[in-house]
């Protein structure tokens, strides 16, 4: 059936076709399936008009421009990770950057990047070279994405998030012109590319400073449930007191067929099922010994039930971490349809508002309706506080921790479950309100938030920027959706 622009004509792909390197993948192809793959089961059977996969950036200006002529909008996919599958919009062309995955480092330790560059690889490219990234820690996120966003990961209390360190970005703005973008040239098209959710362009290379890292030590420590409200209290006053070095995340996670990423149906060892679970995992830039100081809190809590702790790479740290079935596919086929949403937390979180973390993962405990869920901590503080609000387009420089709210439900969920899950997460902010600063991680995005919720008091420059980088709005992003 051939799709209409909105002037309500069918677009004329030959002659985007004469122009580019590669092939236009239309409704039914190889190329248009594997391009529209996201992480979300439930987007996936929304149907762009069609989906282009550039092999170079000329591709993507070409693609740009001949779409401004048509009336038609364009959305940008890398890895295809955003948790509600928002690149992947009916009505609109999709650019998939999943082909454009080079990297490598130069001489003096920056790397050079196209944004379907995935995080796993570049851990795996640079460990042996003694560099790596700050990037965030699951493997199958590519850059495009991550750093459209910030970017967290065991390394953003030293070195704060990705986009930190980020010193140039190519990017096609919504006009289709190319331009490398960084402090001191165009500085407010760089500023809205790191943190500014694709709003004025599609980035295409990205220069990023690398660290260098011989060893570090990777943990992870499971504790059984009745010490979940115990286990939270002693995660924050640790934090509270460890250096920059220690960087961990907490989960209290849902068993049973249908969680998130882990690949075992219960939990870690110890665990029972149909009963959530508590774990902390991270990373020390520092000796085991030294490691297991600074985590002794939590080593000699009686609950604790499972121990992984060593030093290696800083790629073993990172595969132990969240082990990844494929680098290929956007998601696993046991993943289910969920809903992300988060919160900026400023500081330590009261005994009553631990008690709402934890009744959150028992409200979304395995039901016909729910199917489990998860309640994620981690740090936002050091690295990440040591900017200024308005020196990226991200603006959340002033919390301790950024708290995620997953929430897994069937692939038919209906107005009635959605609704439900909005009351749930607002009966719990009511709870977490004296701690939580009314910011939301952009890469966390959900149908509740607000470009004021993800910008901040950035968001009017983010809004001028895009007004000039793409006037006529033909690029959709989490600020002019459709
Ligand atoms: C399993 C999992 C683990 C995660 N872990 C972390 C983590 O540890 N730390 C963290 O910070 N986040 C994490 N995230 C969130 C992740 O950072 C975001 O979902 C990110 O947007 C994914 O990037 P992507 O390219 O894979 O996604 P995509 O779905 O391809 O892109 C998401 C959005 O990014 C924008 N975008 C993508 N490519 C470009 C581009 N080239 N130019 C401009 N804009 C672009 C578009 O607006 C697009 O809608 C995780 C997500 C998942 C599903």
């Amino acid at each position: 059936m051939p799709q209409k622009t909105t002037a309500g004509q069918s677009p004329d792909y030959t002659l985007l076709e004469n122009e580019l390197t590669c092939s236009v993948g239309h409704i039914g192809s190889t190329a248009y399936e594997a391009g529209r793959g996201v992480w979300n089961k439930q987007a996936r059977h929304r149907s762009p008009l069609a989906v282009v996969r550039p092999t170079g950036t000329q591709d993507v200006a070409r693609t740009l421009r001949w779409a401004g002529k048509e009336g038609l909008r364009v959305s940008a996919r890398s890895g295809g990770h955003s948790f509600d599958g928002f690149p992947v919009q009916p009505d609109t062309l999709l650019v998939d950057l999943s082909l454009l995955d080079d990297a490598s480092l130069d001489n003096e330790g920056v790397a050079h990047l196209q944004p379907g560059a995935r995080v796993q690889r570049l851990a795996e490219a640079f460990s042996p070279k003694g560099r790596a990234l700050p990037t965030g820690d699951c493997g199958t996120v590519a850059m495009g994405g991550l750093l459209s966003g910030g970017g967290f990961g065991y390394a953003s209390r030293k070195l704060g998030l990705t986009i930190d360190s980020v010193a140039e970005a190519t990017i096609v703005t919504g006009g289709g012109d190319i331009i490398r973008a960084s402090r001191s040239h165009q500085p407010d098209l760089f500023w809205a590319a790191v943190g500014g959710g694709g709003t004025a362009g599609i980035a295409t290379e990205f220069l990023i400073r690398s660290f260098p890292v011989e060893k570090v030590t990777g943990f992870g420590l499971g504790f059984k449930w009745q010490s979940a409200h115990e286990i939270v209290a002693a995660y924050q006053d640790l934090l509270m007191a460890a250096p920059a070095e220690l960087d961990l995340k907490l989960k209290i996670r849902s068993t049973g067929p249908d969680r998130f990423l882990d690949v075992n149906s219960c939990g870690p060892e110890g665990c029972t099922s149909g009963e959530p679970f508590v774990h902390v995992d991270g990373q020390f830039h520092g000796t085991k010994e030294d490691a297991e100081t600074l985590l002794a809190p939590l080593l000699n809590n009686p609950a604790l039930n499972q121990v992984v702790i060593r030093e290696e790479s800083y790629f073993e740290a990172m595969i132990d971490l969240i082990p990844v079935p494929s680098l290929n596919e956007a998601a696993p086929d046991n993943v289910r349809p969920l809903r992300v949403a988060s919160d900026f937390v400023a500081r330590k979180l009261s005994p009553d508002q631990i008690d709402a973390f934890v009744e959150f993962v028992e409200a979304v405990q395995y039901s016909p309706d729910f199917w489990g869920g998860c309640a994620l901590l981690e740090p936002a503080d050091i690295a990440v506080c040591s900017r200024a609000t308005s020196d990226t387009a991200f603006p959340h420089r002033n919390a301790f921790l950024l708290a995620q709210w997953e929430m897994i439900h069937p692939v038919e969920v209906t107005d009635d479950v959605m609704t439900r899950l909005d009351q749930l997460l607002g009966r719990l902010r009511t709870r977490l309100s004296s701690a939580i600063t009314g910011g939301r991680y952009l890469n966390y995005a959900d149908q509740l938030d607000t470009p004021q919720n993800w910008w901040g008091e950035n968001a009017n420059r983010l809004a001028e920027t895009a007004a000039t980088y793409d006037p006529n709005r033909i690029l959709v992003s989490r600020l002019h959706p459709l």
